[in-house]
């Protein structure tokens, strides 16, 4: 992946009703370029629709959402130049590994002469090189987790949305997952925003974390600032569920 091909992404005062729900609330939030930043928060914080607002799945009721300095709030899903993992992988069972990693080079008509090359380069990221042929059926959880991985990254994305991505997982593949993700990370040097009620997997993945609770954000830090000084009652708590 090109050096420069990491963005921001900057969310401003977004807030998202349902009816009389209001689900987020005057969200406003800056991620650094290449930064990895969980939203983390118990069931129903809101995170999967902040999470949606980026991907385009879901539209703000009102604020905007900025990426690499572009408004983009209104902008299709398939038009975002985002990569997204979801913990259900969605691949397809009955196609090969390389079929579903060129699976968004297909749905964005990038040249077919490119696709081998790319495949093999994402998959070789991920660790799968030489796994090309194998059918989906034939995979671990963790070898499908990487091929859903290596797919998110194939057309180089500037950003990856990844919600709950290892919790279908056992905990010791989750765990080692989670320091392989991070050394995809460093070597991606993309932007990830990454969604996840696990409060320990959060605090030693992320770079920052992001608090959200009833649809808030109530606090952000690096996880050793959010051990140290948090910010209310509600922070401290959370927090000290993981120790
Ligand atoms: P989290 O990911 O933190 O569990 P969600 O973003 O999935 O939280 O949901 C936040 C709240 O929004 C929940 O109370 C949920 O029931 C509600 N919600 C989510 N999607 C819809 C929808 N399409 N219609 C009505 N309420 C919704």
């Amino acid at each position: 992946m090109a050096e420069d091909a990491n963005v921001g992404v900057s969310i401003r005062s977004a807030s998202k009703l349902y009816g009389d729900l209001t689900v987020l609330n005057a969200i406003t939030l800056d991620i650094e370029p290449g930064e990895f930043v969980s939203l983390l928060g118990p069931s129903g914080s809101g995170k999967t629709t902040l999470l949606g607002i980026l991907g385009g799945f879901v539209l703000p009721s009102s604020g905007s959402v900025w990426v690499g300095g572009r408004d983009i709030t209104y902008m299709p899903p398939h038009k975002r130049d985002i990569g997204i993992v979801f913990q259900s992988y969605a691949l397809f069972p009955h196609m090969t590994v390389s079929e579903n990693v060129a699976f968004p080079l297909r749905a964005r008509r990038r040249p077919k002469s490119s696709w081998p090359k790319k495949v093999r380069d994402a998959l070789e990221m991920v660790e799968l090189g030489g796994y090309e042929d194998r059918r989906i059926s034939q995979l671990s959880g963790g070898q499908r987790q990487r091929v859903a991985l290596a797919r998110a990254m194939v057309f180089e994305p500037k950003l990856i949305l990844m919600d709950e991505p290892l919790s279908a997982l056992d905990k010791q593949l989750r765990e080692s997952m989670q320091i392989e993700l991070r050394q995809l990370h460093k070597r991606l040097g993309a932007t990830i925003v990454y969604v996840t009620h696990d409060q320990r997997e959060a605090l030693t993945m992320s770079d920052r974390v992001a608090i959200l609770n009833k649809g808030r954000l109530v606090q952000i830090g690096a996880p050793d600032q959010l051990y140290d000084h948090p910010e209310d009652s509600f922070v401290a708590s959370f927090i000290g569920e993981a120790t």
